[in-house]
């Protein structure tokens, strides 16, 4: 016998073959069960079913003939046609065993088709030999219905959550995964992903945290993580996983997350808790409120300004800041506001919790929900009182002003903090010509060359509240001309620094650009002049000194004192040269272009040495230097800078001391400055000023031979590179020369 047919069946055979005797009360007990039961002879052949089997098969077997089952067609639970003669109760009568729970499917001749279970059994005789077989039908067709219609249910919901949904094995491979998580990780199709390595879609610095965890899943944890993940494309998300275990069909524990892409809900959540953070720091108060005017949130300055903590404000009326008087503004700000509209630097007084009364300005907006309804307002209050005194302070001030600024021959205006001019004294309206009742138009005036930087350097003011200042041309109407005037504006500040207004002036300039242009052009002729005569004096003095020379050397029976009269010409003629010759170089300097390389200031040293070898000679005098510069200044011009500041301080030496010079340069912000001391006779220090004139001498030509322009030279290179030149001096212990040149 069987041993895996069950006891029960077993037991049922039994008494139906009516080993104890009562086989006919059971055969009608079997008859009226509803439980599709039949029986069959050793070789198969049906010889009882009940009515529960007729009905379950859909047919009336016929007894003795039909084989094996009472069913028209029989099907493994994969679909596969099993023969009759296969079937278990076939089995079970050759002896064989027959797997108990086994489902199977049986196709009725109307074609509907049924789920069950056979339970056969078989019936011995005394000496153990089948002499036949009963099998009971259990019908599981709706058992089947549900759990299909379980899976299917699974799988619509797996499929249409919005989220990712994936089973991963212990060692990370990706079981399943529904089409959010397919379109979350850029893949196109499951094919792409399944089966491959979860942890090459985890950030690498995930990767470790996320392992364990897949792992303690695997051994039966519950849990949720967050870590960022690199999807297919590339693109990084930050997601966060609900996990549980899940034990697949082989019995393998399995890991079943429900992934989410966090990345845009903690990027707002970051953004709200930087909003948050601002509106706490906020100079201004903020507050919302909701459409009934009820406070909802309070910010650090609404403390400070209103003096109620958020506790005593948030889910109080607004109305506990508006003073009695005012209280008819919040039905109209809150009728603005279901209108979805804005209120802009609404000026009011607001109550604070001491009772102190404050000017302040509101910009309310409204806030709105996701589909757009506005649900509440935003309020930004800033308190104006101290703006407001500055303000009237002002304007008891203004009265006076104006009697001041129209007894001012200048054009005077002020203009609002924005740069828009709100007032203009008698002046502009004499000048422009304009009606009295007309606001200040100074654009109409302007030459149209000087519109665009007028304009841009107000804006600059304006913006950056630096002083205003400009020259540019008006039209003088009544002249029927172009003058030039100077703008200039400053403003006026309120003890918390902001501008309340700016003060102008217009200044008729144009004279003084005349003569300055005068004064231009008469120095321009003047150095063509001092050039041209300095320049055709020399031919005639060289003349005069070459002939009184050839005079004197022919002329050998010559009184004394006609050779001494001689001498003076010649040393006359001489002085004049160098004189002239002095005074080119110096009306040259008029024609100044700027340099195209650079100097090396230790060359240009050394140049100026060779020329002054013969008095370095004669005087025993020496000249030292620390290492100079290289520089841009034509070579010429430092070259004759050291020239003259060394051949003075040779000059000027002491009787008492050889002369001893040293030449040095410092790097200052933006420039050189160089210094050339000596040890020589020193300058008294009223001279200081007066040594860098044109013919500026402190002793005569018999102390000291000299024509008063090497220092005036000087002076003039120097300013040609924005430089500056001076002395410091002890006198009868030396002087130190300095000049700068700008880098
Ligand atoms: P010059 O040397 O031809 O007189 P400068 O213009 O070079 O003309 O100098 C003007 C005057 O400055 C000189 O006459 C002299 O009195 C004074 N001076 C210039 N350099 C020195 C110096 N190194 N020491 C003392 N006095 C000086």
């Amino acid at each position: 016998m069987s041993s895996s047919i069950p006891g029960s069946t077993q037991s049922l055979a039994n008494l139906l073959s009516g080993e104890y005797g009562s086989g006919d009360v059971f055969r009608a007990m079997i008859e009226a069960l509803p439980l599709a039961v039949y029986m069959t002879d050793a070789e198969g052949r049906l010889t009882f079913f009940n009515a529960a089997a007729e009905k379950l098969s859909g047919r009336k077997p016929k007894l003795g003939a039909d084989q094996w089952c009472v069913t028209w067609k029989i099907f493994l639970a994969d679909g596969t046609p099993l023969p009759h003669d296969q079937c278990p109760m076939a089995v079970a009568l050759r002896g064989g065993d027959v797997p108990s729970g086994i489902e199977c499917q049986a196709e009725r001749p109307d074609g509907s088709r049924f789920w069950f279970t056979p339970y056969p059994a078989v019936l011995r005789d005394a000496e153990g030999r089948i002499v036949g077989g009963i099998n009971l039908l259990a019908d599981i067709t709706d058992r089947k219905a549900a759990e299909a219609l379980a899976n299917e249910q699974f799988r619509a919901i797996v499929d249409t959550t919005p989220d990712c949904v994936k089973a991963v094995a212990r060692d990370g491979a990706i079981l399943l995964m529904n089409s959010a998580g397919l379109g979350m990780i850029g893949a196109s199709s499951p094919e792409q992903v399944i089966g491959t390595s979860v942890y090459d879609l985890v950030a690498p610095e995930d990767r470790d945290r996320f392992r364990e965890f897949n792992e303690a899943v695997c051994g039966g944890a519950k849990g949720s993580l967050e870590f960022d993940i690199v999807d297919l494309r590339g693109v990084r998300r930050h997601v966060e996983t609900h996990s549980a275990p899940l034990h697949s069909p082989d019995g393998a524990p399995v890991h079943l997350a429900i992934t989410r892409d966090v990345t845009e809900i903690r990027r707002a959540e970051r953004a709200a808790r930087h909003l948050s953070a601002i509106v706490e720091s906020s100079d201004d108060a903020i507050v919302s409120k909701d459409l009934n005017g009820v406070i909802q949130s309070w910010n650090k300055s609404a403390e400070r300004l209103f003096g109620y903590t958020q506790a005593e404000a948030v889910g109080n009326p607004i109305t506990i800041l508006i003073p009695p008087d005012r209280l008819e503004e919040e039905p109209k700000i809150l009728e603005r506001l279901r209108r979805g509209e804005r209120v802009d630097h609404f000026e009011t007084i607001r109550r604070r919790k001491d009772g102190a009364l404050l000017n302040i300005s509101l910009t309310i907006s409204p806030v709105k929900d996701s589909t757009g309804k506005v649900i509440g307002a935003s309020k930004i209050a800033r308190d104006i009182t101290e703006f407001k005194r500055a303000h009237s302070a002002l304007q008891a001030s203004e009265v006076r002003f104006r009697h001041l600024a129209d007894a001012m021959p200048q054009i005077v205006w002020t203009a609002s903090p924005d740069g828009r001019p709100d007032y203009c004294n008698e002046r502009w309206y004499e000048f422009s010509g304009c009606a009295r009742d007309t606001v200040m138009d100074w654009e109409s005036l302007l030459h149209p060359d000087d519109l665009a930087p007028f304009r841009d350097a107000w804006r600059e003011s304006v913006q950056s509240g630096n002083p205003f200042n400009i020259e540019y041309r008006f039209r003088d109407k009544r002249e029927n001309r172009w003058r030039w005037f100077m703008a200039r504006a400053l403003p006026a500040r309120d003890s918390a620094g902001r501008i309340v207004k700016w003060f102008g002036s217009f200044i008729d300039i144009d004279d003084q650009k005349r003569v300055e242009d005068d004064l231009r052009r008469a120095n321009v002729a003047l150095e063509q002049f001092a050039y041209s005569a300095s320049h055709d004096l020399q031919e005639p003095l060289r003349s005069v000194r070459i002939y009184s020379e050839l005079l004197a050397s022919t002329c050998g029976e010559l009184s004394p004192r006609s050779r001494e009269f001689l001498n003076f010409l010649c040393a006359g003629a001489t002085r004049m040269e160098v004189l002239v010759r002095d005074l080119l170089a110096y009306t040259q300097l008029a024609k100044f272009e700027k340099p195209e390389h650079p100097a090396d200031a230790n060359e240009e040293l050394a140049a100026a040495l060779a020329n002054l070898s013969g008095a370095l000679a004669e005087s025993g005098g020496r000249v030292t230097s620390d290492p100079l510069p290289t520089l841009m200044i034509h070579s010429s011009h430092l070259q004759q800078l050291f020239q003259n500041l060394i051949g003075n301080a040779i000059k000027y030496r002491s009787p008492d001391r050889t002369p001893e010079v040293h030449v040095s340069a410092t790097h200052l912000q933006g420039f050189w400055r160089f210094a050339v001391s000596d040890n020589g006779i020193g300058i008294d220090s009223q001279y200081k000023e007066r040594i860098f004139g044109l013919f500026k001498r402190l002793h005569t030509q018999t102390e000291y031979s000299g024509t008063g322009i090497g220092l005036a030279i000087c002076r003039r290179i120097v300013e040609r590179y924005h430089g500056r030149i001076w002395v410091e001096s002890e006198p009868g212990r030396g002087s130190t020369f300095f000049f700068t040149i700008a880098v």
